[in-house]
């Protein structure tokens, strides 16, 4: 019968076979990659594989033995190109065909583009996979002076690696705080003195007009007129859904592909999940799209017992970390809504964590070097509010 196909060798598509395997699915499965690798863990790339503590194969997210022992063949170093939903095929790079008896999207995000004349130079950077560190690190001599355009998690987490390398860091953020998007001001601080207690230097409200440079880059240009002399730039403005094959298919996008709650596209037969698609949250009251670890295993899962013919709904508490310095951050829930916080433990001590209110519901809780306050938080959300008991 016709295989599963998969498109993208990442985190969902590992956790896909994973689950598709241990719901006994029977047909065969197909997976597609673009990248030269095995499925593998994106998060140390930012962390301890950019800072050389740990070993490329130590990323692998399951040994190259597994995929063929659960029924999955992996095509790697090859793209799908096309998706033909009416013929149920796939066109690769190669210009072949693959009929699918189900297709599950699995693409994720890339390195959001830097808007600006100059991003193109050698000497600009982004991380979002092993060759990208690869070539970074390749520059990344000591002493040399970085520039990073971005004050978010992976702007930060490389800040951090960037001076155990022993690099010369500013940290540019056109928001008026680091992390900006994710966390209360609370934590923007302490990030800020934080990475400044490290020797980064933190610029924030500013926007890049330009970077600098012919052959390389010798620098960036800031919004109002000020250089910051460079010989390397991190590019950490965010990501952007790998959606184009979906939308040349007719698929129906909404800040990525658009799913139900079973991970179901607009098409017969084709799911999605991962970074790349945006589901419908009860919890949250709106459509959302997550770009975590968390995420690409949970939806893969409901996805793969999907396919496998067993029903779920997908609604999670969404959560994630991050690693800076000794600091683990980790957030659990979204910020939607919250009107107040109540901070709890020692910022001085970096041991402390905040929580987020709507009204008297508890939406988020961010916790500094307290994992037990994270534990607590995801299971407080998890539990359903009381059902208002009619008048
Ligand atoms: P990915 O793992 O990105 O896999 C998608 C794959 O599909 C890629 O290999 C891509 O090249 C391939 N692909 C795309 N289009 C095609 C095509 N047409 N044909 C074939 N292949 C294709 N999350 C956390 O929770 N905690 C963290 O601390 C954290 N740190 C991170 C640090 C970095 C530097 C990065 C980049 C991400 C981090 N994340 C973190 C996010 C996490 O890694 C992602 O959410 C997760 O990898 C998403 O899994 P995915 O399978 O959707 O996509």
């Amino acid at each position: 019968s016709a295989p599963l196909v998969i498109i993208g060798a990442g985190q969902a598509a590992a956790q896909a076979v994973t689950s598709l395997k241990a719901e006994g699915y029977g047909k065969p499965i197909i997976v597609i990659g673009d990248e030269p690798y095995l499925p593998y863990q994106r998060p140390p790339l930012s962390k301890a594989y950019l800072g050389g503590e740990m070993a490329e194969d130590r990323l692998e997210l399951k040994a190259p033995a597994f995929y063929a022992e659960a029924g999955a063949e992996i095509r790697l170093s090859t793209r799908a190109a096309r998706i033909f939903p009416a013929g149920r095929e796939v066109e690769l790079s190669d210009g072949s065909r693959l009929t699918y008896g189900a297709l599950l999207i699995a693409t994720g995000t890339r390195a959001r583009a830097l808007p600006v004349p100059g991003a193109d130079l050698p000497g600009v950077f982004s991380i979002r996979s092993i060759d990208d560190v690869k070539h970074f690190r390749a520059a990344a001599q000591p002493g040399a002076r970085m520039v990073i355009i971005g004050g978010g998690y992976i702007g930060l987490e490389t800040a951090a690696k960037a001076k155990t390398l022993g690099l010369d860091v500013t940290v540019v953020e056109g928001a008026p705080r680091l992390l900006a998007r994710v966390a209360c001001a609370t934590i923007s601080d302490f990030a800020r003195d934080l990475h400044e207690a490290h020797g980064v230097i933190v610029r924030t409200g500013i926007g890049v007009a330009r970077i600098l440079g012919t052959d390389a880059v010798t620098g960036v240009e800031l919004a109002d007129g000020r250089i910051l002399k460079a010989d390397l730039v991190l590019s950490a403005v965010g990501a952007v859904p790998n959606a184009e094959i979906a939308a040349d298919a007719g698929l129906a996008l909404e800040n990525g592909i658009r799913v139900d709650a079973a991970t179901r596209t607009s098409a017969p037969n084709i799911y999605a999940a991962g970074d790349v698609a945006s589901f419908p949250s009860r919890l949250y009251g709106r459509r959302i799209r997550l770009e975590s670890v968390q995420n690409a295993i949970d939806q893969a899962k409901a996805a793969a017992k999907i396919i496998s013919g067993n029903y779920v709904v997908y609604d999670p508490i969404p959560w994630f970390w991050s690693d800076q310095y000794d600091v683990k951050l980790q957030i659990a829930g979204l910020l939607d809504g919250h009107d107040r916080t109540e901070c709890e433990g020692d910022i001085a001590a970096a041991r402390f964590c905040v929580r987020y209110f709507a009204g008297e519901r508890l939406v988020a809780v961010a916790s500094v070097n307290d994992p037990k306050s994270h534990m607590l938080a995801r299971k407080a959300l998890a539990t359903p509010p009381p059902v208002p008991v009619p008048g």
